[in-house]
């Protein structure tokens, strides 16, 4: 990595910021703990953010706690919880929880002069400290938790030095330490984000049988309830039946019934529906998710379910450069980054109206926000009706992320938060 590759899209001012935050901590030791090196947004953003820290004179580093598949559904439950879905957690769940952290503690060198540990799975990791500035790194929405798991986990979360959230509705006055906002980004040089040839587009949607000329809806996700899959299917079906009855509107004025009527029918089919999700070792739920979703869109022929390997960046990528409207329909989302890696490549992204999707898309300007099915629908429709409409939020959503979701800017965030914490805190190197 080369940070003055990122100029000519950051901006000069940008890098030159980044540069000058990160002078006062070269040689300072940074070590980021989440549960999964692949899937998910958390692994997404380290693998940009670690490599940056150590271009910029850091020694980064990044480890992953291990569990057995007790832990992890039950830090899915916790996750689920956290996002305020009502979930019962059990005297072995936090046993589970906490075995696994102890053993993670011991095996783990914790030695650094800044942690940042990322979401509850190994939040538990603060009663293990040495030395060093902790900082507890949620991407989750935590605005409304289950009472009961909330109370568990902010037992740990208030023995860090500092916390950050992702937007300002997360923060909680009762922690009892410093929080930080610092929404997150994506990599603009990454196989996720970086532009490709038409050539390729077309062949990886040739792959998956898709017709790279005709209208492609697409939602890229694990499959995960609260990302709300079965929603899209349903309003994609929506979609399906106006556009046949729209038409037949208009054909029974014009009085060329017979000929229209063959014609939207024709229309209905030629739309595709995308839903592609890779899986995620931290998440157990997946598999179940994804049988649900492929059970429902089997009869249809132009809904297409794609389990890709967590690898398949450059694929998703040209899978989302090749659609004509991108879809996030999460009824809860801490941030949403598939919604960032969407607009930055000047698609007109549908999201639920939840969490960080509120943040990066201002309603009719950068994209549109939706909270039912019925929203969706009329939404989609718009989008495939009006492709100026589409260029025009395509635009504007790409310098929404190009001014403020690039890793250059959350990278510069995360050095401020660990020098204030480092000069509070000085240890030798
Ligand atoms: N992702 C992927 N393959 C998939 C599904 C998702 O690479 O099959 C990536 C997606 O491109 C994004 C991240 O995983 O970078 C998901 O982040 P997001 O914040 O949208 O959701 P999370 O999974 O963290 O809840």
């Amino acid at each position: 990595m080369r940070i003055e590759d990122y100029a000519p899209i950051a901006g000069a001012d940008a890098v030159e910021s980044l540069r000058a935050e990160a002078e006062r901590l070269k040689g300072r030791r940074v070590l980021h703990i989440n549960s999964t090196f692949i899937g998910g947004g958390v692994a997404e953003l380290l693998k940009a953010i670690v490599p940056m820290m150590g271009a910029l004179g850091l020694k980064a580093e990044w480890n992953i706690i291990t569990g057995d598949d007790e832990f992890f559904n039950a830090t899915k439950s916790f996750h689920n919880a956290l996002h305020g879905t009502p979930v019962t957690i059990t005297e072995g769940m936090i046993r589970s929880y906490e075995e696994t952290n102890r053993r993670n503690a011991k095996e783990l060198d914790l030695s650094a002069d800044c942690l940042f540990i990322h979401d509850p799975q190994p939040a538990m990791l603060i009663e293990s400290r040495k030395g060093g500035f902790w900082v507890w790194r949620c991407h989750i929405d935590i605005s409304s938790p289950t009472d009961a798991v909330w109370s568990y986990l902010s037992r740990h979360v208030r023995k860090y030095d500092a916390a950050v959230v992702h937007i300002p509705e997360y923060a909680k006055p009762d922690l009892g330490i410093p929080q930080h906002v610092i929404p997150p980004s994506i990599d603009p040089l990454s196989e996720k984000n970086i532009d490709l040839p038409k050539d390729y587009i077309e062949s990886i949607l040739r792959k998956y049988d898709l017709d790279p000329e005709l209208p492609i809806i697409t939602q890229v996700s694990r499959f995960d309830r609260l990302k709300d899959p079965v929603g899209v299917f349903k309003a994609f079906r929506q979609v399906k039946e106006s556009v046949g009855l729209l038409d037949f509107r208009e054909a029974f004025t014009r009085d060329r019934y017979v000929v229209d009527v063959f014609r939207t029918l024709r229309e209905r089919s030629l739309i595709q529906l995308v839903l592609v999700g890779g899986s995620a070792t931290d998440d157990p739920e997946g598999y179940r998710v994804y049988k649900e979703v492929l059970g429902k869109a089997i009869s249809d022929r132009n809904v297409f379910v794609l389990m890709l390997p967590p690898d398949a960046h450059r694929e998703i990528n040209a899978i989302q450069r090749g659609s004509t409207i991108l879809i996030q329909k999460s009824l809860r989302e801490g941030f949403g980054l598939t919604v960032t890696e969407g607009m930055w490549k000047g698609k007109a992204v549908i999201g639920g109206m939840t969490g960080g999707i509120a943040h990066q898309i201002r309603d009719g300007e950068t994209g549109f926000l939706v909270r039912s099915v019925n929203e969706a629908a009329e939404r989609i429709l718009y989008l495939l009706r009006n492709p100026k409409e589409r260029e025009r939020l395509g635009a504007a959503a790409k310098e929404h992320v190009r001014r403020n979701y690039l890793v250059t800017r959350h990278v510069r965030d995360y050095l401020r938060v660990i020098g204030d914490g480092v000069s509070a805190n000085p240890i030798p190197n």
